[in-house]
């Protein structure tokens, strides 16, 4: 058969092309206006896409997906692409179509969000905040779930370590596009200031910060929003439930007695700006020194299940100690990767419970 009777029409490429997802946007091409012509001549078909700014850092991803795609049809033997770049109405158009309504809200804050937003407070540093956010993050979206994080223990950001992300967010206009890594949609203060640079903010600026992560940030239609909130909370569980008033909240302690005092602190907390307390989860619960041994209460025990009777939630999950958890934190890979691993099995089950409730 001859390249001409099998050649495809204009039609029929622009519908391949709502295949072709923009890998920030997550939305069709086609639909947000990116493709602004085709033209077939012969077994070449030439597409001419715009991109949403100059330096796409995906930009190679974009032209492979539209290569691939129109390659596939029958009687295409070559494939031409051409970039551009919107002009700013059509980059207004654009973000119109991600945030409809007067405000150009995210749609995050609609009153008819069905995001479900969970922080994830501790009264004390150093308990495993941030290695149950992001491992739990991994663990819901392996079950399916669409899921963002924001890194706002903006003190102490170890999000974008523990994730093995590093880089700039792309910004179109005012909105903020995620960094993605295992699936997961993430912003950190991390992504704003150098490697090293201390961040030495003082609690208007903390608010402001926030606010635009929660604002300005493009989470696109996520299920879950886990917040990292610095340790102690206070202020920032306030602008939390200020913005987002279904806000839940998450305790992670260790079984410490000493800890589960301070950590009802941040249960108080909770209670005073009207946050659910979704769970307790108790951190570094045992140790075992060899599969099947007896366990080690280095912590002492008892910590998690007394704070989820004082909070009045349940306990989801008792993770051990393990070093497995430590590496893959310190390796930017979270143990969750593995969800047959002994501590990953943990997290799945915290995230079990979560879905069930
Ligand atoms: P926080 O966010 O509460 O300050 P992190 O999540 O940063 O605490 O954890 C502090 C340190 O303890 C990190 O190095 C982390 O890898 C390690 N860690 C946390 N939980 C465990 C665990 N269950 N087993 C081993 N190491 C852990």
């Amino acid at each position: 058969m001859s390249a001409r009777q099998l050649a495809v029409t204009k039609e029929q490429v622009i519908e391949a092309l709502r295949d072709v997802m923009d890998p920030e946007l997550h939305r069709s091409i086609v639909e947000l206006n990116m493709v602004k012509d085709v033209a077939i001549r012969d077994g070449t078909v030439r597409v001419d896409a715009l991109l949403t700014i100059g330096g796409c850092p995906l930009r190679e991803t974009i032209v492979d997906s539209i290569r691939s795609r129109v390659a596939s049809l029958p009687g295409v033997q070559h494939v031409d692409v051409q970039l551009g770049v919107m002009t700013p109405e059509q980059r207004q158009g654009l973000i119109a179509q991600l945030r409809p309504g007067p405000q150009r809200q995210s749609p995050l804050l609609a009153p008819t969000s069905t995001t479900r937003v969970i922080s994830v407070a501790s009264g004390k540093g150093g308990v495993g905040k941030s290695t149950v956010t992001a491992n739990l993050a991994i663990a819901l979206a392996r079950r399916g779930r669409t899921v963002g994080v924001v890194d706002a223990d903006v003190y102490g950001f170890s999000i974008p370590r523990m994730m093995g992300v590093a880089g700039r967010p792309t910004i179109i206009d005012q909105m903020i596009i995620p960094l993605e890594k295992w699936g997961v949609r993430l912003m950190s203060i991390g992504f704003m200031v150098n490697e090293g640079e201390a961040v030495i903010w003082r609690g208007p600026m903390l608010h402001k910060a926030l606010t635009t992560f929660l604002t300005d940030v493009h989470w696109g239609e996520i299920d879950d929003l886990l917040i990292d909130l610095p340790p102690g909370t206070g202020d920032v569980s306030l602008t939390i439930a200020q913005t987002l008033p279904r806000a839940e909240m998450l305790i992670v302690t260790t079984p410490q007695s000493t800890a589960t005092g301070v950590a009802y602190r941040a249960g108080r907390m909770a209670e005073k700006v009207n946050m659910p307390i979704a769970g307790v989860i108790e951190n570094m619960s045992y140790y075992l020194p060899a599969p099947g041994a007896e366990p080690v209460y280095i912590f002492g025990r008892g910590g998690g299940q007394q704070l989820a009777e004082m909070v009045g939630a349940p306990l989801l999950g008792q993770i051990p100690l393990d070093p497995a958890i430590r590496e893959g934190s310190d390796r930017g890979e979270p143990v969750a990767l593995a969800p047959d691993a002994p501590s990953a099995r943990v997290f799945y089950e915290i995230a079990d419970a979560l879905l069930r409730e």
